[in-house]
């Protein structure tokens, strides 16, 4: 059985891209300072590829940030273009060839392509570029991009090549991509995953999150729109933009705003930590329960505690809001653990309880979400065994109950604790008090957006695209709360 979210048409993408233009210094170590902004996007790989007018330089290693680049090789990427990426964790070993920023040189010039995303048509795509006559080194969607964007490129201008490659490609991707020295933001028609830009003194930054226009000294500029190509040019004093393909409505995904930007990102306009307090608040409002103590599971549930806690607070001034679990910073993120023996280990090891805020209390324990059940499972046990009278369970999200395909590394189908379960038959198998998720409504309501403008394919099983071989897509019944 497949331990984690696995694309139906090849290797998922879940990262963070980057891409820096200055006007007349090297980009290695702006975009190296953007990169540790973004590293909660993924750890397993990171890579920069820059250019230097006349070649392009490139260094992709495993392992964090601050492991995989030293010194030699910041010096070593010369250049005023670049790009940079961090690759999300895989339960598997690294995949080398699918680390990036993927970069090759072509007839038509030299191109580095970093990529969030996930295409739902990459071997459809692959079949017809290799009867073409291309040879590929990885299975990633990234590369199908590559050389769907350089088959254009030998007869069409840039514009129009980025273009013509959006008609073929059907998922979702952010990139950061580098022709030559020209850099240039893409995202896919229906704005699926964040893309962002900003303005440095001298020069122009197009990132997944803004936490790293932010690390820069940077200014957000606004968010890259769905369908829109925007190529940078500092010499130029600006970027230009192009509306390449307009749908008629986004596809947000709803769960960067819920677990996985950082709280200091602004997001299609949102500021994340303010939606996850809002969310917060709105799950009091929808699920409050009596209790003496609210606590957040450090450090995904933080914010939406605080604001459940806020607005428990103006109705019962007793209630306390109380950090109850201290987190063990060293322990990696449980979620990626091979086995499950391993990740209820982990969850024992990173989080331990502090006995006085529990023992004898009622407590309410908030988090963003529950795939497996693995966390909340090992916490309610945990919080038992440290005294706590009742258990009460609330979580910012709705039910997931369908794999991801659109890029975020979700468990497969047979592992989501909600894919066939009921809330009342979650809470039974997570042993806890009471047990609440959250309505889509209210994400849609703290978005700010309807709920038709998000993607909500992990809760409703209804993806934007056609799944190949995904045939419960769209049977999945809608989520009783
Ligand atoms: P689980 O233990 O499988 O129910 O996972 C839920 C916990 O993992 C929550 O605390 C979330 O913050 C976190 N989480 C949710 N989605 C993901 C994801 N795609 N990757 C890693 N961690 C996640």
């Amino acid at each position: 059985m497949p331990d984690r979210a696995e694309s139906p048409t090849g290797a998922t993408e879940k990262c963070g891209v980057v891409g820096v233009s200055l006007a007349d210094r090297d980009v290695a170590r702006p975009i190296y300072y953007a990169m540790y902004a973004l590293q909660h996007r993924g750890q397993e790989s990171a890579g920069i590829a820059t250019h230097d007018g006349f070649q392009q330089h490139s260094h992709v290693e495993r392992g964090l940030v601050g492991d995989a680049i030293d010194e030699a090789a910041l010096e070593d990427l010369r250049g005023a273009a670049g790009i940079g990426h961090v690759r999300y964790p895989t339960s598997g070993g690294l995949n080398t060839c699918c680390a990036q920023p993927f970069a090759v040189s072509f007839k038509s010039g030299s191109l580095g392509l970093a990529h969030n995303g996930n295409l739902v048509n990459t071997d459809e795509l692959r079949t017809e570029l290799e009867a073409a006559g291309h040879a590929f080194t990885s299975d990633g969607d990234t590369e199908v991009i590559a050389h769907e964007l350089a088959r254009n490129l030998l007869d069409a201008d840039l514009v129009r090549a980025v273009k013509r490659t959006m008609s073929r490609v059907h998922g979702s991707y952010s990139l950061a991509i580098m022709h030559d020295e020209t850099v240039l933001g893409l995202r896919d028609p229906l704005g699926n995953r964040p893309l962002c830009i900003g303005k440095l003194d001298d020069g122009y930054v197009v990132a997944s999150e803004s936490a790293a226009i932010d690390a820069l000294d940077g200014k957000l500029v606004r968010d890259v729109r769905p369908g829109e190509l925007v190529v940078l040019d500092p010499e130029g004093g600006g970027f230009d933009s192009y509306r390449l393909v307009e749908e008629p409505k986004p596809a947000h995904c709803f769960f960067e705003h819920v677990y996985f930007a950082r709280p200091d990102s602004v997001i299609d306009g949102s500021l994340v930590y303010e939606v996850r307090r809002a969310l917060g608040r709105a799950l009091w409002q929808e699920s409050g329960v009596p209790a003496d103590v609210v606590m957040p599971v450090p450090d995904s549930g933080r914010a939406f505690a605080s604001g459940y806690a806020e607005a428990a607070g103006e109705e019962d001034a007793d209630v306390e809001f109380a950090e109850g679990l201290m987190k063990n910073r060293y322990v990696g993120r449980t979620f990626i653990m091979p086995t499950q023996d391993e990740r209820e280990r982990a969850v024992r090891l990173k989080l331990n309880p502090i006995r006085s805020t529990v023992e004898g209390r009622r407590v309410t324990l908030v988090d963003d979400s529950v795939v497996r059940g693995t966390t909340s499972t090992q916490l309610v046990e945990l919080l038992r065994d440290a005294g706590a009278d009742e258990v009460h369970v609330r979580i910012g999200a709705p039910p997931i109950r369908a794999p991801c395909y659109m890029g975020i590394d979700m468990a497969s189908r047979d592992e989501l604790i909600a894919a066939d379960r009921s809330v009342e038959e979650v809470r039974e198998e997570i042993s806890a008090d009471s047990l609440a998720y959250l309505s889509l409504d209210a994400v849609a309501d703290a978005l700010d957006a309807g709920e038709s403008s998000l993607c909500t394919g992990c809760v409703t099983g209804e993806y934007p695209y056609d799944i190949e071989d995904e045939e419960t897509d769209r049977e999945v019944a809608r989520p009783e709360i």
